[in-house]
């Protein structure tokens, strides 16, 4: 191997590397706990480290995940979010947790976490679930999985791709879900799209939807629910 191709191998395992940093960093330290103080100078991750020796168990605590959430609303499930904003000590481990309760035929409809997969488990009823793959194909162009799950089934939805899940059941469902982010973040399809403040320009929604102008007006006039 010549030294000019030795350069370029580790010019191209460089950018690699950074390129792999698009999930949460790996810890620096053994804890991080995040806190609310705009006087501490280092940033990890959009939240500064607590003094240490001013961390306390209860950093490392949540409480109410056995608690269901309040399924009466337009779409029928609810989700409750254990993260590192309601769970400090998460900070900069790269993982969090959600609670998702689904009504009778409830859904949580179909959305994107722009930065962690997901791993559900479900833990009573049967839901309906599944993810679509990106455009690029031939063959895989826009492919969807789907699955019916029930209790103590364990599905996943890969990083950054729109998923769904639709209670089939007569009666409640509920499923417990790890996400690899302390803070995933979520992309509700139709909120971010027929939604937004302010909205997107119909003319714009009306070719990308291929629709009548009517159908986006109608759709941008919708109040969009967000179970998270
Ligand atoms: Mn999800």
């Amino acid at each position: 191997m010549s030294l000019k191709s030795i350069v370029l191998t580790i010019v191209i395992m460089a950018v690699l590397s950074s390129m792999s940093h698009a999930f949460d960093p790996s810890p620096l330290q053994d804890i991080c706990v995040a806190v609310d103080d705009s006087k501490a100078a280092v940033f990890v991750n959009g939240k500064i480290c607590k003094d240490p020796m001013k961390v306390v168990a209860d950093d490392f605590f949540f409480s109410g995940i056995n608690m269901p959430g309040n399924t009466s609303n337009p779409v029928g499930s609810a989700v409750t979010n254990v993260n590192v904003n309601n769970l400090p000590g998460l900070n900069t481990l790269g993982i969090s947790l959600a609670r998702i309760d689904y009504a009778p035929y409830g859904l949580n409809p179909p959305h994107i976490h722009p930065r962690g997969t997901e791993l559900i488990t479900v833990i009573e009823g049967t839901l309906y679930a599944g993810f679509v793959l990106s455009n690029p194909g031939p063959n895989m162009k826009n492919r969807l999985f789907t699955k019916i799950l029930k209790a103590g089934d364990v599905f996943v939805f890969p990083f950054g791709l729109i998923h769904f899940q639709l209670n089939i059941g007569k009666t409640k469902a509920v499923a417990i879900s790890r996400l690899s982010s302390q803070n995933a973040g979520v992309i509700t399809v139709a909120n971010a799209v027929f939604g937004s403040e302010p909205p997107i320009n119909p003319y714009v929604l009306t070719k990308a939807f291929q629709v009548d102008k009517k159908v986006v007006d109608y759709l941008q006039s919708q109040f969009w629910w967000d179970n998270n």
